[in-house]
């Protein structure tokens, strides 16, 4: 699978510091099959390549990471920048605003998007949603003349939704509708109207008529543009014919319980550049979630692992400390039970043996990490922090040249951790095939370490 590549080529360019010119490449064109394996439009995905390898090039390669992790974090906060907001003060992606109701009550909502996009479906999440969270007093309404059954659809889920249901009929106008709904809106205190639309099976130009004259009598605050998570290559041109015909404010993704990747999303909010909202997360009146950038990205790349994995490297480790770790792993010769003890410290600001070994993808840790059950790791854990408390106990002399300690010492230092002689040696005698190792990999990492000492 494109992943398995991927992640082949994340592990073949280890050993290398930086992002070049000639090590990016064979990367990034993994990264763009994988964004085309998730649906992304060929010319969005070509925007985002380019914006990637000029964020790329010449990157510090953090810590002890490869090159090609660090790419995959890279073009993930990418992602989760292009398809949400970054906040200019943090410089971190910020959750989307709720629907904007900054109108003289009623505040109207106009729902657009294709025929099973999800529209009357969402017009119930939303309902639900401003009645419970934001207190407001809502009613609904469907333009939808083409279809009587879409209108009785829409009554049963506002209902369900708590919300008021305004009536009808299959012979009337849509604008004629929804001018109607907005006066008794007006003439009983509604805060919100909701006007749920037609839609067709593909762009059409009567439709866009239909629906930008919707626009004009209503008025709405927000104008949505309900998607399907699960549409492919043609979001695009759907997403492109909707802003066209409409001033778009926001974007619903629907059906992200599905188990495509979403790529749709991608290529919805560059061509739009409206904030992408909500998440529709299942069928149920109650499946609509605030959308998470972030989240999403992970999934759009496929490399969810991987890319959890570096971003705890990041901002667990000490980078200068894990560079000049990485400095004596390299000569092998000097490593003493100071930079284990460094070595293990810096393990646990990484949330510890068993939070890695769910991170790594099986085709780092050979296929192994499932294997490995709860009471391994939690003894793993255990003998770590033991270490951590023998180590703790010898003088700085000691932990340079622990060659030097004599029988007398070791019960001294036993006690002081509280624990017995024999596990001092024993974790002598692993520092020892430590050593030894270190100078077989030369500067391998603290991965493959961790992996030994986890496995
Ligand atoms: P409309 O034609 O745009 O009004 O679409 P509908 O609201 O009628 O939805 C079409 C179908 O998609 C219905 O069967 C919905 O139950 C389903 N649907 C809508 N949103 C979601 C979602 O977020 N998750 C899932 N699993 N199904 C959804
Ligand atoms: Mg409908």
């Amino acid at each position: 699978a494109l992943t398995d590549r991927l992640s082949r080529l994340v592990k073949t360019m280890r050993g290398q510091a930086r992002i070049t010119e000639s090590n990016v490449q064979d990367m990034l064109r993994e990264v763009r099959m994988a964004l085309l394996e998730a649906d992304v439009a060929l010319p969005v995905v070509r925007d985002f390549i380019a914006r990637v390898k000029e964020k790329a090039l010449g990157a510090e390669v953090v810590g002890s990471l490869t090159p090609g992790q660090a790419l995959v974090g890279i073009v993930n906060k990418e992602l989760a920048a292009t398809m949400g907001e970054v906040d200019p003060a943090t410089g971190a992606v910020k959750p989307p605003a709720d629907i904007n109701l900054a109108a003289q009550p009623p505040a109207v909502i106009l729902m657009a998007g294709l025929q099973g996009a999800g529209k009357t479906t969402t017009t119930a999440k939303l309902a639900k949603h401003l009645i419970e969270k934001r207190k407001k007093k809502v009613l609904t309404v469907s333009a939808d003349v083409y279809r009587p059954a879409a209108i009785e659809q829409l009554k049963t889920v506002s209902k369900q939704a708590g919300a008021e249901w305004f009536p009808s009929t299959a012979t009337d106008k849509p604008v004629a509708i929804a001018t109607a709904a907005l006066d008794h809106a007006r003439r009983h205190y509604f805060d919100v109207l909701l006007v749920d639309t037609a839609g067709r099976l593909a762009i059409d130009e009567a439709l866009m008529k239909e629906i930008a004259e919707l626009h004009a009598a209503v008025k709405p605050v927000e104008t949505l543009f309900v998607v399907d998570a699960m549409q492919g290559q043609d979001a695009i041109n759907t997403a492109k014919a909707f802003k066209e015909a409409l001033p778009l404010t926001g974007i619903v993704l629907t059906k992200t319980d599905g188990d495509s990747r979403g790529g749709a999303a991608l290529s919805v909010r560059q061509i739009t550049g409206a904030p992408i909202k909500f998440a529709g997360v299942s069928e149920k009146i109650d499946g609509l979630e605030v959308f998470d950038a972030q989240r999403h990205a992970g999934r759009v790349l496929g490399m969810g692992d991987i890319v959890a994995l570096v971003e705890e490297v990041q901002k667990g480790v000490d980078v200068a400390a894990a560079q000049k770790l990485a400095d004596k792993l390299k000569s092998g010769d000097n490593f003493d039970l100071n930079d284990f003890l460094a070595q293990i410290s810096q393990m646990k600001k990484m949330g510890g043996l068993s939070g890695l070994m769910d991170k790594l993808p099986t085709q780092m840790t050979g296929g192994k990490a499932a294997n490995i059950g709860q009471a391994d790791m939690d003894r793993a854990e255990r003998d770590v922090r033991r270490m951590e408390g023998i180590i703790n106990s010898m003088t700085p002399l000691e932990r340079r040249k622990p060659e030097l300690l004599k029988a007398t010492r070791k019960r001294r230092i036993a006690a002081g951790a509280g624990v017995q002689v024999q596990d001092v040696n024993r974790l002598l005698n692993q520092f020892d095939q430590m050593q030894g190792m270190m100078k077989k990999m030369k500067g391998g990492g603290l991965m493959k370490m961790m992996k030994r000492m986890g496995g």
